[in-house]
């Protein structure tokens, strides 16, 4: 694959992501070289795979963790470090069992799941409850917000601090947001940390961990299910990928069921100080609304990690990205202006999107799972996943499950986010930006 090709489809390597500085990648985890039995072997060791290995471990579970390359290797060590403790919507717990009346219990409960991990297994991660501070132009756009996201505080699952003029000042270091509501459980994480963190947890638990260990055939043997890597295989009851928007063809049904989106990030160089006390002095991560194009967090080495989605066909290109970031940069703190404020790292990565904007849990045949699609919030969900349906699995009780038990089904015009968001919303956006419209 050329560079061009992996920056467009998202599978550069991960250590062109910023998470993987200053303090370089995560010790490898060795090859599966033999035959071993399990009672559940996880596919995939992302953000969900490593709550789920590290979940069935703490229950005393037998657990192989096959990863084809090595931990964080995918979504999980390349995303923008948002922890966003929020559903994005409640429209899909109508199919849940009971109407969801147990998963928003379970949410209310565990929302704030990546801090509470990083400290009971002291993951050095930079998981920070920060707040998520939503920042709007106008008193319209704040009002519009605060309507649609009202279900959250109704339903206890989030409250919705209304900002001030003066407050937004003091959390953004702005005055071009003067209209705010902030999300106080929200805040930062170093997502490639954090994964590594939960896989090493679970490994110190009884986890077996392969790394460069891609499953490449899985099939029966008797009532149990055999997966073949280069090296060896597992014999396991139960199988369940976590291979999110990075599967392979050893179960197509899970190729098709997602549209991706490959969206960038960029993290600076340690701001100087003078840029840092001005931008976001509070520490929360910054999102906007309506159009959320220039979400940006700091994290604990003063840089900025900055996101959103490539240049269709440009997606290489650092220079043209960073350029309208610090544009939009200079225009929120006009103070930066002259400041030294830049790029390091530059890297892509893949969203799995679909329609409902949730994730799923998936049974393809009787022992075989999926775990995936988490949109562009997976840092709570992830995990919060893996945990309950590390519980499930540890009772052999797929039927207490708080979340549906789905079928994987093909999605039609797997591109047309791609599409659409890439070519024209983004641009759209960004051109109102430039105009100052938004
Ligand atoms: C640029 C970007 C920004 C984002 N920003 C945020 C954010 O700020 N906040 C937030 O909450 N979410 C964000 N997300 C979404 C979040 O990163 C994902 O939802 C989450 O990481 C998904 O985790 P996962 O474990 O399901 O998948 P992944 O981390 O992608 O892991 C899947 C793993 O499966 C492995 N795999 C695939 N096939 C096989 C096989 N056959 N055998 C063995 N292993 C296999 C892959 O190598 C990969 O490591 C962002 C995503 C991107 C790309």
């Amino acid at each position: 694959m050329t560079r061009r090709d992996a920056y467009d489809t998202g599978m550069v390597d991960v250590a062109a992501s910023g998470w993987t500085a200053p303090q370089g990648l995560a010790p490898s985890w060795p090859q599966l070289a033999n035959d071993v039995q399990a009672d559940v072997a996880v596919v995939g060791a992302g953000l969900a795979g490593a709550s789920l290995g590290l979940h069935l471990a703490e229950a005393g579970v037998r657990t192989c963790l096959l990863e084809a390359r090595q931990p964080g290797w995918g979504a999980s060590g390349r995303n923008a470090g948002h922890v966003l403790p929020i559903l994005r919507s409640v429209k899909p717990l109508a199919a849940f069992p009971g109407g969801g009346a147990s998963f928003l219990e379970v949410f209310r409960e565990h929302h704030t799941l990546p801090y509470d991990l990083a400290r009971q297994y002291a993951i050095d991660c930079d998981a920070v409850r920060s707040g998520y501070i939503n920042g709007m132009r106008t008193a319209r756009a704040r009002d519009a917000f605060v309507r649609t996201s009202q279900y959250l505080e109704d339903l206890r699952l989030q409250h919705l601090v209304p900002l001030s003029a003066a407050e937004m000042q003091g959390l953004t270091g702005s005055n071009d947001y003067p209209f705010g509501v902030l999300f106080p459980d929200g805040g930062r994480i170093n997502p490639y940390l954090f994964t590594n963190g939960m896989v090493a947890a679970a490994a110190r638990l009884g986890t077996r961990v392969h790394g460069d260990s891609e499953v490449l055939t899985i099939q029966p043997e008797g009532r149990r299910w055999r997966v073949r890597t280069a090296g060896g295989s597992v014999v396991a009851d139960r199988v369940v990928f976590c291979t999110n928007a990075y599967p392979t063809a050893v179960e197509p049904a899970f190729q098709r069921g997602f549209h991706p989106l490959t969206a960038y990030g960029i993290a600076t160089k340690p701001l100087p100080e003078a840029a840092r006390k001005q931008i976001l002095p509070g520490g929360g991560t910054f999102s906007q609304a309506p159009l959320d194009i220039n979400p940006l967090v700091h994290d604990r080495h003063g840089r900025l990690i900055l996101s959103s989605i490539p240049r269709v066909g440009h997606a290489m290109d650092m220079a043209w990205h960073f350029a309208s970031q610090l544009r939009w940069i200079h225009r929120t703190w006009p103070e930066t202006r002259g400041m030294r404020i830049e790029p390091d790292r530059y890297w892509t990565g893949r969203v799995a999107l679909t329609a409902s904007q949730f994730p799923g849990f998936y049974e393809l045949q009787k022992g075989v799972y999926g775990l995936m699609y988490f949109n562009a919030w997976g840092n709570v969900m992830a995990p919060l996943m893996g945990k309950i349906v590390a519980a499930a699995l540890a009772r052999d009780d797929l039927a207490a499950l708080p979340i549906p038990v789905s079928r994987p089904e093909p999605v039609s015009h797997q591109g047309k986010y791609q599409w659409i968001i890439g070519r024209l919303l983004l641009p759209a956006a960004r051109t109102a930006q430039r105009l100052g419209f938004i």
